[in-house]
């Protein structure tokens, strides 16, 4: 899987891949970066990216000639996708991050500022992704959400890809409760049945903890599973 991503803030992306397990994919070649500044695309002699708004009102809109020509400058791959990050996108969840892991290249466009001028939507015509219905000051966080998100679905990101099947969202499910050592801590014990070695109790445990934890926290969650299992 390789990431581009145009940024007028390049190392905020690439810090990202420093350290922990984005690092490690980074160094096993299992993802690549690539990280583009439009600022270096810019024919204005002031390098300005940004400019007034046209109509009036309050802050800088990003110019399209900086953005286009970076973006034109990025080899696309066959099956590659482009994104721009923006509050009015479709909201990233578990299905679409799927749905991303399927292609090679995700090409990404983070806005600033006020956002983007609308031109570049008409002519990169990107699919447009939201983090959640709340406004960023930047697309670099947002951004760096897929990026990590879609990792853990690419075979060899993680020690074992396990550790992804079973997370909550997977099964549709939130994750059932975890424990680790010590057996009594101050007095709260590990439940009795994780202890005993037996499966099949340990599964029947787990998604009974799945359904009641659902329920209780994402009834919307719980009513879908229910539908869908119907
Ligand atoms: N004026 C824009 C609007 O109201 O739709 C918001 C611009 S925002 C301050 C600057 C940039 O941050 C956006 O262009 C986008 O790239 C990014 N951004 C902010 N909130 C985001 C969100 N919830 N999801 C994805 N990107 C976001």
């Amino acid at each position: 899987m390789r990431f581009d991503v145009l940024t007028l803030f390049p190392e905020f992306i690439s810090s990202y891949f420093d350290f922990s397990i984005m690092k490690r994919a980074k160094d096993e070649n299992i993802v690549e970066l690539n990280v583009v500044n439009p600022r270096d695309y810019t024919e204005n002699k002031h390098k300005k990216v940004d400019d007034t708004p046209y109509g009036g009102g309050a802050g800088m809109v990003l110019m399209p000639q900086p953005y286009v020509d970076a973006y034109n400058s990025i080899e696309k791959y066959d099956n590659s996708v482009t994104v721009m990050l923006s509050p009015q996108g479709e909201p990233l969840s578990e299905n679409l991050v799927l749905d991303l892991a399927r292609y090679s290249q995700i090409i990404m466009l983070c806005g600033h500022y006020e956002g983007f001028d609308e031109r570049i939507r008409d002519i990169i015509k990107p699919k447009e992704i939201s983090i959640g219905d709340f406004v960023l000051t930047g697309g670099e966080l947002p951004a760096l959400c897929l990026i990590d998100a879609v990792s853990r679905k690419i075979e060899g990101t993680l020690g074992k890809i396990e550790s992804a099947n079973e997370d909550s969202f997977s099964n549709g499910l939130l994750e059932y409760p975890q424990y680790t050592k010590p057996r009594n801590f101050r007095g709260y014990n590990v439940p009795e049945v994780l202890l005993n070695g037996n499966h099949k109790d340990i599964n029947e445990f787990r998604l009974n903890e799945q359904l009641k934890r659902t329920k209780e926290k994402r009834p919307d969650l719980y009513e879908k599973y229910l539908k869908e299992k119907s």
